[in-house]
């Protein structure tokens, strides 16, 4: 590719859903853009989810902008159901994605950022990153975590779970990736279900939009100084989708507290008492995959960079799309996305302009 190829207004840093969203609203602008995306096909995260990973709501619910959701053939759509969707939602709008091309660096160059990868330099006047966080799971600290003798895995790298037949697993998390990951682990398995709090159930007639709604009438609420509506309920709280209430008609949905300790061969409560394990499923969540960001001095301990909006206020020729509520409200779906990857793209436009 030339280097006049290889310059553009925008670089945007990531092609999974994110990436899209801001693609889509990039080619209503007249700007050059091109996203470059490390993944071997389309999905982004998708693609690593297990095998039996379920969405929280029906598909209606988990639209991109412009094109909604294809109807799923149960309830709620599965993995590849969505993985479907993205590859069919970038044909449709046929974005100059470069794959697969892993962005190592940002650099600084007078008026541009230059975007390094394995396979050559791209500059941009703005960058985009939608890096998502599947590449960076979190595990907490436990001590003697280094001795346990037992396997131990994330849920980014769990797959299902016939490796562990008939043994005694300890699931930690109180998300809906821990009770989905629980529900199947625990036809073949003893578990243990480790969370820091009670987790909090969903009505079975509940579905995770109406997470999102409420959620919504919060913020409105907050922004007009009025009390909210609805009742309390956080986008985590967890979702009774088919195997998760199966999971509790057997009886396996209860939870402990987290343990003190490991040992070789298990762990230690805090009343000290010790029980004995063979797996550790990690289902605790992740971090902003910000490697390509790490030369630009903005990430601060935390994990986070400084935004106002999407922008980043140290770095202007930045924005950072879908990481979480720090980065917009419910940014890291596919429906709340929109909103950020819209103006984001406005901003740009007008600092490009
Ligand atoms: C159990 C479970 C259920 C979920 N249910 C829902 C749901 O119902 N609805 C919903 O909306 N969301 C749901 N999610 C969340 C969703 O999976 C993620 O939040 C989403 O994939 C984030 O999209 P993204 O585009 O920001 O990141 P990703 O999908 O991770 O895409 C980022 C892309 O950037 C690439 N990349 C990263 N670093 C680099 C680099 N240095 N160079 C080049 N490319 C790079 C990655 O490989 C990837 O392709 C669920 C998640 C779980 C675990």
């Amino acid at each position: 590719m030339s280097e006049q190829g290889r310059k553009h207004d925008v670089v945007v840093i990531g092609g999974g859903q994110s990436g899209l969203a801001v693609g889509y609203f990039l080619r209503r602008t007249g700007l050059s853009y091109v996203i470059l995306d490390q993944e071997a096909g389309s999905g982004g995260a998708w693609r690593h989810g297990w095998d039996t990973l379920t969405l929280f709501s029906p598909a209606k619910w988990n639209s991109l902008p412009g094109w909604p959701m294809p109807p799923s053939e149960g309830e709620f759509p599965g993995r590849d159901h969505v993985i479907d969707y993205l590859v069919r939602y970038e044909a449709r709008y046929d974005f100059p994605i470069v794959r697969p091309v892993r962005v190592e660096t940002v650099d600084r160059d007078g008026d541009e950022l230059v975007v390094r990868t394995e396979g050559g330099d791209w500059r941009a006047r703005a960058v985009v990153s939608a890096t998502g966080t599947w590449s960076q799971p979190f595990v907490p600290d436990y001590p003697g975590a280094a001795d346990f003798e037992g396997a131990q895995i994330h849920s980014a790298d769990y797959r299902g779970p016939d490796g562990f037949a008939g043994q005694t697993v300890l699931v930690v998390g109180g998300g809906n990736s821990g009770a989905q990951i629980l529900a199947e682990v625990s036809k073949v398995a003893n578990t243990l279900w480790v969370t820091l709090e009670a987790p909090t159930f969903l009505p079975d007639d509940v579905d995770g939009h109406v997470l999102f709604e409420r959620a919504t009438d919060r913020l409105h609420a907050n922004l007009e100084g009025r009390k909210p509506g609805t009742p309390k309920g956080g986008l985590g709280d967890i979702v009774m989708v088919p195997s998760v209430i199966d999971a509790r008609e057997r009886g396996v949905l209860g939870s402990v507290r987290p343990f003190e300790r490991f040992t070789g061969t298990g762990v230690v409560w805090r009343d000290g008492t010790g029980t004995r394990i063979d797996a550790v499923i990690w289902c605790t969540g992740f971090q902003p995959a910000f490697a390509p960001l790490s030369r630009l001095g903005l990430v601060e301990p935390g994990g986070r960079v400084r935004v106002e909006g999407t922008r980043s206020v140290a770095e202007p020729r930045l924005w950072l799309v879908g990481y979480g509520e720090w980065t917009g409200f419910a940014s890291a779906t596919l429906i709340g996305v929109m909103r950020g990857a819209r103006d984001t793209v406005r901003e740009i436009e007008a600092a490009l302009r």
